[in-house]
Protein backbone atom coordinates (compact mmCIF):
# COMPACT_ATOMS: atom_id res chain seq x y z
CA UNK A 1 0.00 0.00 0.00
CA UNK A 2 1.58 3.49 -0.82
CA UNK A 3 1.59 5.96 1.81
CA UNK A 4 0.54 9.80 0.58
CA UNK A 5 3.11 11.01 3.22
CA UNK A 6 6.49 9.16 1.40
CA UNK A 7 5.19 9.90 -2.33
CA UNK A 8 4.32 13.97 -1.97
CA UNK A 9 7.70 15.46 -2.35
CA UNK A 10 8.30 18.97 -1.00
CA UNK A 11 10.97 21.60 -1.52
CA UNK A 12 14.00 20.76 0.02
CA UNK A 13 14.66 24.51 1.24
CA UNK A 14 10.99 26.13 2.43
CA UNK A 15 9.22 22.73 2.97
CA UNK A 16 6.50 22.92 1.52
CA UNK A 17 5.00 20.18 -0.44
CA UNK A 18 4.16 20.57 -4.45
CA UNK A 19 0.64 21.02 -4.22
CA UNK A 20 1.15 23.67 -2.72
CA UNK A 21 3.95 25.73 -4.90
CA UNK A 22 3.53 26.58 -8.64
CA UNK A 23 6.43 24.72 -9.53
CA UNK A 24 9.11 22.18 -8.20
CA UNK A 25 12.77 21.33 -9.89
CA UNK A 26 14.46 18.52 -8.94
CA UNK A 27 18.09 17.89 -8.18
CA UNK A 28 20.25 15.23 -7.05
CA UNK A 29 18.18 13.98 -4.22
CA UNK A 30 16.65 17.89 -3.43
CA UNK A 31 13.94 19.90 -4.75
CA UNK A 32 13.24 23.62 -4.96
CA UNK A 33 9.86 25.70 -5.87
CA UNK A 34 9.85 28.81 -7.40
CA UNK A 35 9.50 30.94 -4.47
CA UNK A 36 13.07 29.76 -2.92
CA UNK A 37 14.57 29.68 -6.75
CA UNK A 38 13.32 33.92 -6.95
CA UNK A 39 14.71 34.56 -2.87
CA UNK A 40 18.09 32.95 -4.09
CA UNK A 41 18.50 35.03 -7.07
CA UNK A 42 17.70 38.64 -4.77
CA UNK A 43 20.17 37.52 -2.76
CA UNK A 44 22.57 37.11 -5.43
CA UNK A 45 21.86 40.43 -6.90
CA UNK A 46 21.99 42.13 -3.57
CA UNK A 47 25.75 40.86 -3.12
CA UNK A 48 26.58 41.74 -6.65
CA UNK A 49 25.62 44.88 -6.24
CA UNK A 50 27.66 45.05 -2.96
CA UNK A 51 30.71 43.89 -4.79
CA UNK A 52 30.29 46.12 -7.46
CA UNK A 53 29.69 49.37 -4.86
CA UNK A 54 32.98 48.02 -2.71
CA UNK A 55 34.79 47.80 -6.14
CA UNK A 56 34.19 51.44 -7.18
CA UNK A 57 36.69 53.65 -6.06
CA UNK A 58 36.11 57.80 -6.23
CA UNK A 59 36.25 59.23 -9.72
CA UNK A 60 38.06 62.00 -8.62
CA UNK A 61 41.95 61.47 -8.63
CA UNK A 62 44.24 62.88 -5.95
CA UNK A 63 46.01 64.45 -8.40
CA UNK A 64 44.08 66.01 -10.44
CA UNK A 65 41.55 67.45 -8.08
CA UNK A 66 41.39 70.98 -10.17
CA UNK A 67 42.60 74.04 -7.77
CA UNK A 68 39.50 76.93 -6.75
CA UNK A 69 40.87 79.05 -9.91
CA UNK A 70 40.72 76.42 -11.81
CA UNK A 71 37.07 75.42 -11.02
CA UNK A 72 36.59 78.98 -11.37
CA UNK A 73 37.48 79.76 -14.47
CA UNK A 74 35.69 76.75 -15.81
CA UNK A 75 32.47 77.81 -13.79
CA UNK A 76 32.36 81.06 -15.95
CA UNK A 77 32.51 79.47 -19.30
CA UNK A 78 28.80 78.47 -18.13
CA UNK A 79 27.65 80.90 -15.75
CA UNK A 80 27.82 84.56 -16.42
CA UNK A 81 28.68 86.76 -13.13
CA UNK A 82 28.46 86.03 -9.98
CA UNK A 83 31.72 85.68 -9.24
CA UNK A 84 30.86 86.02 -5.35
CA UNK A 85 29.52 82.84 -5.56
CA UNK A 86 31.59 81.20 -7.93
CA UNK A 87 34.34 81.91 -5.76
CA UNK A 88 32.91 80.63 -2.59
CA UNK A 89 31.60 77.23 -4.26
CA UNK A 90 35.07 76.95 -6.03
CA UNK A 91 36.95 76.96 -2.31
CA UNK A 92 33.91 75.03 -0.67
CA UNK A 93 34.07 72.28 -3.58
CA UNK A 94 37.47 72.04 -3.40
CA UNK A 95 37.68 71.40 0.09
CA UNK A 96 35.16 69.38 0.43
CA UNK A 97 36.83 66.90 -2.26
CA UNK A 98 40.11 67.12 -1.34
CA UNK A 99 38.79 65.79 2.39
CA UNK A 100 37.14 63.09 0.90
CA UNK A 101 40.46 62.48 -1.07
CA UNK A 102 42.56 62.58 1.87
CA UNK A 103 40.48 60.12 3.82
CA UNK A 104 40.56 57.54 1.05
CA UNK A 105 44.23 57.42 0.57
CA UNK A 106 45.18 57.81 4.31
CA UNK A 107 47.13 61.50 3.91
CA UNK A 108 45.92 62.39 7.04
CA UNK A 109 48.56 62.82 9.61
CA UNK A 110 46.56 63.30 12.74
CA UNK A 111 43.33 62.33 13.79
CA UNK A 112 41.83 65.79 13.09
CA UNK A 113 38.52 65.45 11.22
CA UNK A 114 37.52 67.54 8.80
CA UNK A 115 33.86 68.03 8.46
CA UNK A 116 31.77 69.00 6.11
CA UNK A 117 31.15 72.22 4.61
CA UNK A 118 27.66 72.53 2.89
CA UNK A 119 26.76 75.88 1.09
CA UNK A 120 23.94 78.24 1.00
CA UNK A 121 23.27 80.52 -1.67
CA UNK A 122 20.79 83.55 -1.39
CA UNK A 123 19.47 85.37 -4.59
CA UNK A 124 16.26 85.60 -6.81
CA UNK A 125 14.98 82.94 -8.97
CA UNK A 126 16.68 82.45 -11.80
CA UNK A 127 19.81 83.94 -11.29
CA UNK A 128 22.03 80.57 -11.39
CA UNK A 129 21.62 79.41 -8.34
CA UNK A 130 20.81 75.55 -9.53
CA UNK A 131 22.85 76.33 -12.51
CA UNK A 132 26.10 76.87 -10.66
CA UNK A 133 25.26 73.88 -8.74
CA UNK A 134 24.62 71.72 -11.56
CA UNK A 135 27.74 73.31 -13.58
CA UNK A 136 29.96 72.09 -10.34
CA UNK A 137 28.79 68.80 -10.80
CA UNK A 138 29.82 68.77 -14.33
CA UNK A 139 33.23 69.72 -13.32
CA UNK A 140 33.86 67.67 -10.84
CA UNK A 141 32.28 64.31 -12.94
CA UNK A 142 30.00 63.72 -9.48
CA UNK A 143 26.42 62.73 -10.30
CA UNK A 144 23.80 65.69 -9.21
CA UNK A 145 20.27 66.11 -8.01
CA UNK A 146 17.89 68.68 -7.20
CA UNK A 147 14.89 68.89 -5.25
CA UNK A 148 12.58 71.51 -4.06
CA UNK A 149 11.95 71.50 -0.54
CA UNK A 150 8.83 72.48 -0.60
CA UNK A 151 7.65 69.35 -2.22
CA UNK A 152 9.35 67.86 1.12
CA UNK A 153 6.43 69.72 3.27
CA UNK A 154 3.60 68.28 1.09
CA UNK A 155 3.80 64.99 1.93
CA UNK A 156 2.61 63.54 5.32
CA UNK A 157 5.54 61.01 5.76
CA UNK A 158 8.47 63.14 5.75
CA UNK A 159 11.46 60.91 6.41
CA UNK A 160 10.53 59.06 3.78
CA UNK A 161 10.09 61.87 1.64
CA UNK A 162 13.65 63.25 2.47
CA UNK A 163 15.26 59.94 1.73
CA UNK A 164 13.55 60.27 -1.67
CA UNK A 165 16.10 62.90 -2.28
CA UNK A 166 19.42 59.90 -2.03
CA UNK A 167 17.05 57.91 -4.40
CA UNK A 168 17.28 60.22 -6.90
CA UNK A 169 20.44 60.88 -6.94
CA UNK A 170 21.29 57.14 -7.13
CA UNK A 171 19.22 57.16 -10.04
CA UNK A 172 21.27 59.68 -11.37
CA UNK A 173 24.51 57.48 -10.95
CA UNK A 174 22.65 54.64 -12.84
CA UNK A 175 22.13 53.00 -9.00
CA UNK A 176 25.88 53.15 -8.04
CA UNK A 177 25.80 53.56 -4.70
CA UNK A 178 29.29 54.51 -4.00
CA UNK A 179 29.52 57.24 -6.85
CA UNK A 180 26.49 58.86 -5.46
CA UNK A 181 27.67 58.85 -2.01
CA UNK A 182 30.02 61.50 -3.46
CA UNK A 183 27.69 63.42 -5.26
CA UNK A 184 26.17 66.74 -5.07
CA UNK A 185 22.73 67.42 -4.24
CA UNK A 186 20.84 71.08 -4.76
CA UNK A 187 17.67 71.99 -2.17
CA UNK A 188 16.16 74.58 -4.08
CA UNK A 189 13.58 76.60 -2.17
CA UNK A 190 15.27 76.33 1.22
CA UNK A 191 13.52 79.66 2.42
CA UNK A 192 10.07 78.72 1.51
CA UNK A 193 10.47 75.52 4.68
CA UNK A 194 11.38 78.63 7.32
CA UNK A 195 9.38 78.31 10.71
CA UNK A 196 6.07 79.88 10.68
CA UNK A 197 5.82 83.30 12.88
CA UNK A 198 9.28 83.80 12.64
CA UNK A 199 9.42 85.90 9.51
CA UNK A 200 6.41 88.53 8.14
CA UNK A 201 7.21 87.38 5.16
CA UNK A 202 5.97 83.65 5.16
CA UNK A 203 2.18 83.67 4.93
CA UNK A 204 1.68 80.22 4.30
CA UNK A 205 1.40 77.41 7.09
CA UNK A 206 3.69 74.23 6.18
CA UNK A 207 5.29 72.33 8.46
CA UNK A 208 8.90 73.83 7.99
CA UNK A 209 10.59 73.09 10.89
CA UNK A 210 9.58 69.31 10.48
CA UNK A 211 11.43 69.13 7.09
CA UNK A 212 14.56 70.96 8.35
CA UNK A 213 14.96 68.89 11.50
CA UNK A 214 14.62 66.21 9.05
CA UNK A 215 17.03 67.11 6.60
CA UNK A 216 19.21 68.07 9.28
CA UNK A 217 20.90 64.35 9.47
CA UNK A 218 20.66 63.50 5.56
CA UNK A 219 22.60 67.02 5.35
CA UNK A 220 25.11 66.18 8.23
CA UNK A 221 25.94 62.53 7.42
CA UNK A 222 23.95 59.80 8.12
CA UNK A 223 23.67 56.13 7.05
CA UNK A 224 20.14 56.00 5.16
CA UNK A 225 18.28 53.04 3.97
CA UNK A 226 16.90 53.64 0.19
CA UNK A 227 14.48 50.99 -1.47
CA UNK A 228 16.89 49.21 -4.11
CA UNK A 229 14.19 48.38 -6.61
CA UNK A 230 11.89 50.75 -8.22
CA UNK A 231 14.36 53.76 -6.86
CA UNK A 232 11.46 55.96 -8.84
CA UNK A 233 10.90 57.50 -5.89
CA UNK A 234 8.17 55.44 -4.53
CA UNK A 235 7.41 55.16 -1.01
CA UNK A 236 8.90 52.55 1.32
CA UNK A 237 7.03 49.47 2.28
CA UNK A 238 7.44 46.77 4.81
CA UNK A 239 9.51 43.87 3.35
CA UNK A 240 10.78 45.86 0.69
CA UNK A 241 14.73 45.31 -0.12
CA UNK A 242 16.42 48.00 0.58
CA UNK A 243 20.12 49.46 0.81
CA UNK A 244 22.01 51.67 2.48
CA UNK A 245 23.78 54.92 1.31
CA UNK A 246 26.21 56.79 3.95
CA UNK A 247 25.28 60.60 3.36
CA UNK A 248 28.88 62.36 5.16
CA UNK A 249 30.56 62.77 1.63
CA UNK A 250 27.35 64.05 0.08
CA UNK A 251 27.90 67.93 -0.64
CA UNK A 252 24.53 69.76 0.00
CA UNK A 253 24.14 73.02 -1.58
CA UNK A 254 21.18 75.14 -0.61
CA UNK A 255 19.38 77.92 -2.22
CA UNK A 256 16.13 79.77 -1.98
CA UNK A 257 15.57 83.67 -2.55
CA UNK A 258 14.96 84.53 1.33
CA UNK A 259 12.28 87.11 0.10
CA UNK A 260 12.43 89.44 3.68
CA UNK A 261 15.90 88.93 4.79
CA UNK A 262 16.77 92.29 3.59
CA UNK A 263 14.52 93.69 6.02
CA UNK A 264 15.99 91.55 8.76
CA UNK A 265 19.54 92.78 7.70
CA UNK A 266 18.62 96.40 7.21
CA UNK A 267 16.66 96.36 11.43
CA UNK A 268 19.92 95.01 12.54
CA UNK A 269 22.00 97.20 10.74
CA UNK A 270 19.60 100.15 11.85
CA UNK A 271 20.33 99.23 15.76
CA UNK A 272 23.94 98.63 15.29
CA UNK A 273 26.44 101.57 16.32
CA UNK A 274 29.01 100.36 14.07
CA UNK A 275 29.23 98.17 11.04
CA UNK A 276 28.29 97.55 7.25
CA UNK A 277 24.96 99.78 7.68
CA UNK A 278 26.88 102.78 7.24
CA UNK A 279 27.40 101.81 3.50
CA UNK A 280 24.18 101.88 2.93
CA UNK A 281 23.56 104.89 4.58
CA UNK A 282 25.84 106.67 2.81
CA UNK A 283 23.77 105.30 -0.62
CA UNK A 284 25.26 102.16 -1.75
CA UNK A 285 22.82 99.92 -1.22
CA UNK A 286 22.20 99.65 -4.72
CA UNK A 287 25.91 98.25 -6.42
CA UNK A 288 26.32 96.59 -2.38
CA UNK A 289 25.76 93.44 -1.96
CA UNK A 290 23.68 93.06 1.55
CA UNK A 291 24.22 89.33 1.86
CA UNK A 292 27.58 89.41 2.18
CA UNK A 293 26.90 90.17 5.97
CA UNK A 294 24.13 87.57 6.19
CA UNK A 295 25.21 86.10 9.52
CA UNK A 296 23.07 82.72 11.45
CA UNK A 297 20.98 85.09 13.77
CA UNK A 298 19.76 86.33 10.46
CA UNK A 299 18.49 83.24 8.98
CA UNK A 300 17.43 82.27 12.24
CA UNK A 301 15.53 85.43 12.56
CA UNK A 302 14.26 84.41 8.96
CA UNK A 303 12.79 81.15 10.38
CA UNK A 304 15.63 78.27 9.69
CA UNK A 305 16.31 76.79 13.04
CA UNK A 306 19.89 77.32 14.52
CA UNK A 307 20.80 73.11 14.04
CA UNK A 308 20.46 73.83 10.31
CA UNK A 309 21.86 77.00 10.04
CA UNK A 310 24.81 75.44 11.96
CA UNK A 311 25.50 72.30 8.90
CA UNK A 312 25.56 75.43 6.19
CA UNK A 313 28.87 76.83 6.86
CA UNK A 314 29.23 78.53 4.05
CA UNK A 315 27.28 81.29 2.61
CA UNK A 316 26.60 83.22 -0.18
CA UNK A 317 24.80 84.97 -2.72
CA UNK A 318 23.82 85.99 -6.37
CA UNK A 319 23.22 89.17 -7.40
CA UNK A 320 20.04 90.26 -9.49
CA UNK A 321 20.36 90.31 -13.53
CA UNK A 322 20.35 93.20 -14.77
CA UNK A 323 19.92 93.47 -18.89
CA UNK A 324 23.53 93.56 -19.99
CA UNK A 325 24.09 89.96 -18.42
CA UNK A 326 20.68 88.70 -19.48
CA UNK A 327 22.11 89.71 -22.78
CA UNK A 328 25.76 88.03 -21.92
CA UNK A 329 23.80 84.82 -21.06
CA UNK A 330 21.89 84.62 -24.41
CA UNK A 331 25.13 84.79 -26.35
CA UNK A 332 28.30 84.28 -24.60
CA UNK A 333 28.33 80.66 -22.47
CA UNK A 334 29.82 77.33 -23.88
CA UNK A 335 26.32 76.26 -24.81
CA UNK A 336 24.33 79.76 -24.62
CA UNK A 337 20.97 79.61 -25.42
CA UNK A 338 21.37 81.21 -29.09
CA UNK A 339 24.19 78.72 -29.57
CA UNK A 340 22.25 76.02 -28.70
CA UNK A 341 19.02 77.19 -31.20
CA UNK A 342 21.99 77.83 -33.65
CA UNK A 343 22.84 74.30 -34.07
CA UNK A 344 19.46 73.62 -33.84
CA UNK A 345 18.80 74.92 -37.30
CA UNK A 346 22.33 73.90 -38.58
CA UNK A 347 20.75 70.54 -38.24
CA UNK A 348 18.18 71.59 -40.91
CA UNK A 349 21.01 72.88 -42.84
CA UNK A 350 19.86 76.22 -42.00
CA UNK A 351 21.61 79.47 -40.69
CA UNK A 352 19.97 81.19 -38.04
CA UNK A 353 20.56 84.94 -37.45
CA UNK A 354 19.47 87.34 -35.08
CA UNK A 355 19.52 91.41 -35.36
CA UNK A 356 21.17 93.14 -32.60
CA UNK A 357 17.95 94.96 -31.79
CA UNK A 358 15.89 91.60 -31.56
CA UNK A 359 17.92 90.02 -29.07
CA UNK A 360 17.50 93.32 -27.06
CA UNK A 361 13.80 92.74 -27.58
CA UNK A 362 14.12 89.13 -25.90
CA UNK A 363 15.99 90.56 -23.54
CA UNK A 364 13.57 93.13 -22.36
CA UNK A 365 10.76 91.15 -22.32
CA UNK A 366 12.73 88.39 -20.19
CA UNK A 367 13.28 91.16 -17.82
CA UNK A 368 9.70 92.07 -17.52
CA UNK A 369 8.71 88.62 -16.52
CA UNK A 370 11.04 89.23 -13.04
CA UNK A 371 11.79 85.70 -13.03
CA UNK A 372 15.78 86.03 -14.12
CA UNK A 373 16.98 84.68 -17.12
CA UNK A 374 14.42 81.76 -16.63
CA UNK A 375 12.16 83.65 -19.35
CA UNK A 376 14.52 83.64 -22.06
CA UNK A 377 14.43 80.40 -23.44
CA UNK A 378 10.48 80.49 -23.48
CA UNK A 379 10.43 83.86 -25.70
CA UNK A 380 12.93 82.16 -28.24
CA UNK A 381 10.68 79.59 -28.43
CA UNK A 382 7.58 80.75 -28.77
CA UNK A 383 9.43 83.39 -31.51
CA UNK A 384 11.18 80.67 -33.64
CA UNK A 385 8.25 78.25 -33.01
CA UNK A 386 6.47 79.08 -36.49
CA UNK A 387 9.75 78.99 -38.13
CA UNK A 388 10.99 75.76 -36.59
CA UNK A 389 7.04 74.10 -37.93
CA UNK A 390 8.06 75.24 -41.32
CA UNK A 391 11.62 74.11 -41.65
CA UNK A 392 11.35 70.00 -41.41
CA UNK A 393 9.12 69.94 -44.46
CA UNK A 394 11.29 72.25 -46.56
CA UNK A 395 14.46 71.60 -48.04
CA UNK A 396 14.32 75.39 -49.90
CA UNK A 397 15.14 77.51 -46.55
CA UNK A 398 18.95 78.80 -46.46
CA UNK A 399 18.48 80.97 -43.27
CA UNK A 400 16.33 82.43 -40.95
CA UNK A 401 16.38 86.06 -39.59
CA UNK A 402 14.68 86.89 -36.14
CA UNK A 403 13.95 90.68 -37.11
CA UNK A 404 13.25 92.90 -34.08
CA UNK A 405 9.31 92.79 -35.45
CA UNK A 406 9.85 88.95 -35.00
CA UNK A 407 11.15 89.12 -31.41
CA UNK A 408 8.15 91.60 -30.47
CA UNK A 409 5.75 89.13 -31.93
CA UNK A 410 4.54 91.15 -34.55
CA UNK A 411 5.87 89.32 -37.86
CA UNK A 412 7.33 85.31 -38.18
CA UNK A 413 11.04 85.92 -38.46
CA UNK A 414 12.57 86.19 -41.73
CA UNK A 415 13.07 83.25 -44.11
CA UNK A 416 15.52 83.30 -46.95
CA UNK A 417 14.75 80.90 -49.63
CA UNK A 418 18.01 79.25 -51.59
CA UNK A 419 16.90 80.24 -55.01
CA UNK A 420 17.06 83.92 -53.66
CA UNK A 421 20.70 83.87 -52.55
CA UNK A 422 21.54 82.16 -55.84
CA UNK A 423 20.00 84.79 -57.60
CA UNK A 424 21.34 87.84 -55.54
CA UNK A 425 25.07 85.76 -56.16
CA UNK A 426 24.34 85.95 -60.18
CA UNK A 427 22.97 89.46 -60.03
CA UNK A 428 26.17 90.73 -57.88
CA UNK A 429 28.35 88.69 -60.38
CA UNK A 430 26.65 90.24 -63.22
CA UNK A 431 26.97 93.79 -61.61
P1 LIG B 1 17.77 79.70 -9.82
O1 LIG B 1 18.61 80.81 -9.28
O2 LIG B 1 16.32 79.97 -9.65
O3 LIG B 1 18.21 78.35 -9.35
P2 LIG B 1 18.58 78.69 -12.40
O4 LIG B 1 19.99 78.38 -12.08
O5 LIG B 1 17.64 77.54 -12.46
O6 LIG B 1 17.99 79.77 -11.38
O7 LIG B 1 18.50 79.52 -13.76
C1 LIG B 1 17.60 79.22 -14.81
C2 LIG B 1 18.33 79.17 -16.12
O8 LIG B 1 18.77 80.47 -16.47
C3 LIG B 1 19.59 78.33 -16.06
O9 LIG B 1 19.34 77.01 -16.48
C4 LIG B 1 20.53 79.01 -17.01
O10 LIG B 1 20.32 78.55 -18.32
C5 LIG B 1 20.10 80.46 -16.96
N1 LIG B 1 20.93 81.27 -16.07
C6 LIG B 1 20.54 81.88 -14.94
N2 LIG B 1 21.52 82.60 -14.40
C7 LIG B 1 22.57 82.46 -15.21
C8 LIG B 1 23.91 82.98 -15.21
N3 LIG B 1 24.33 83.78 -14.23
N4 LIG B 1 24.74 82.63 -16.21
C9 LIG B 1 24.31 81.81 -17.20
N5 LIG B 1 23.06 81.31 -17.28
C10 LIG B 1 22.20 81.62 -16.30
Amino acid sequence: MTNNFETEIACSFCGRSQSLVERLIEGPGVYICNDCVNIAVSILEADETKAQNKKTKSSIDIDNLPTPKEIFSHLGEYVIGQDLAKRALSVAVYNHYKRILAKENNLSKDDTELNKANVLIIGNTGTGKTYLAQTLARIMKVPFAIVDATTLTQAGYVGEDVENILVRLVQNSDGDIQKASKGIIYIDEIDKISRKGDNPSITRDVSGEGVQQSLLKIIEGTVANIPTKNMAGGRKHPGQETTQIDTKDILFIVGGAFDGLKDILKTRDRSAKIGFGAKINRGFESEYNIYQDVRPEDLQKFGLIPELIGRLPVITSVDDLDEKTMLRILLDPKNSLVKQFKKLFILDDVKLKFEKEALRVIVQKAFSFKTGARGLRSILEKTLEPIMFEIPSRDDISQVIVTKKAAEGLEDPKIIIKEQIVKNNRRVRVA
